[in-house]
């Protein structure tokens, strides 16, 4: 069987038969629009971009796992879409801010709170100056 079909995301051709059951029983459904898993997962997010559903910088969140490399063999539209996601910024995570995990790693050890908290010092001077004005006296 020659090349019958041809990626709508890629343009590549591939072979795909969706009426031999012998072959298609092998091949995923997806197989009828993209040659690979990755086109499919790809073309989903650019979609999703298209329409609405994703901004650019929740699609770069998932479009940084593939590879672009046919890029240029898209439709228009479709490159346009990749560069126009490849081109946001994701913003930080506020989970990745080195300060914020540490905020969630600190460990409190029961000493800590013991002998180093802020109120045992100035106990401890407010005790002093007691003794120092009775032995004044
Ligand atoms: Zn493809």
């Amino acid at each position: 069987m020659a090349n019958n079909k041809t990626c709508i995301l890629c343009h590549k051709t591939y072979k795909h038969c969706g009426h031999c059951k012998s072959e298609s029983a092998f091949e995923p459904s997806w197989k009828s629009a993209w040659d690979t898993e990755e086109c499919m997962n790809i073309f989903q997010i650019l979609a999703n971009y298209n329409n609405g559903a994703m901004t650019a910088s929740e699609a770069k969140k998932e479009l940084i796992k593939y590879d672009l490399k046919d890029k240029d063999s898209y439709s228009p539209k479709m490159k346009k879409a990749a560069e126009e996601i490849m081109a946001a910024e994701i913003p930080a995570d506020p989970y990745d801010d080195p300060k914020v995990k540490n905020m969630k790693t600190i460990e409190v050890k029961p000493e800590d709170l013991e002998n180093k908290s802020e109120r045992q010092p100035k106990k401890q001077e407010f005790i002093a100056k007691r003794s120092m004005k009775k032995s004044n006296k």
